[in-house]
């Protein structure tokens, strides 16, 4: 399963904006984005116009980083967006949101979308009673996730939920932190995808 390994922050830092990838710190103000707002590099202080391609490759950027996605899945997951019926941006996002590590860290068990992946990686979630550890598995309505018994005493969900508890799960996810469990009420609207992602550019950049 690949993935991007290399500093996060310089990722944010590229799209000029906060994507949330460190968990804990993306709340404080150690936050580079905050301590250094503009783009990494010899040139990153240089403003640059983009073209209209640029905006678009930029946007497709986001989102891969936003999800922690690389090139070649994403580019699975719009196949799989223009084959269902609908608005193929949105489908794009709603695929994308219903990855495992995603629903994972919007129920709260995970400070950050890398962190609910090594978790799910490691073993730490069952999906309907059973361990899943893909991070890209697609849950669907009626889904049961949680926490895997012989991890539920792990100190780390403690801590996890002090950073995440108050945090607002979206409408179409039902969480119980106590028990450590949610389930999946529906697929997401647009609405409810809180990033800002503008996925009409994204289908323009693949149209081409
Ligand atoms: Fe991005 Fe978080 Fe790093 Fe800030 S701390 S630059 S939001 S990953």
């Amino acid at each position: 399963m690949a993935r991007y390994t290399g500093a996060s922050c310089k990722l944010c830092r590229r799209e000029g904006q906060k994507l949330f990838l460190k968990g804990e710190r993306c709340y404080t103000n150690k936050c580079s984005v905050e301590r250094k707002p503009h783009a990494p590099g010899m040139h990153g202080q240089q403003r640059k116009k983009l073209s209209e391609y640029g905006l678009q490759l930029r946007e497709k950027q986001k989102a891969k980083r936003f999800y922690g996605v690389l090139e070649s899945q994403f580019r699975r997951y719009y196949e799989m967006a223009i084959r269902k019926k609908g608005v193929t941006g949105e489908n794009l996002l709603k695929i994308l949101e219903s990855r495992l590590d995603n629903v994972v860290h919007r129920m709260g068990f995970g400070t950050s979308r890398d962190e609910a992946r090594q978790l799910v990686t490691h073993g730490h979630f069952y999906v309907n009673g059973r361990r899943v550890n893909i991070p890209s598995y697609l849950v669907k309505p009626g889904d049961v996730i949680e926490v895997a018994p012989g991890s539920r005493k792990s100190p780390r969900f403690k801590e996890i939920l002090d950073i995440t508890g108050s945090k607002v799960v979206p409408k179409w996810l039902e969480v119980d932190h106590e028990n450590l469990n949610g389930k999946v009420i529906s697929m997401p609207d647009r609405e409810d995808i809180d990033l800002p992602i503008q996925e009409h550019l994204i289908v323009e950049l693949y149209s081409k």
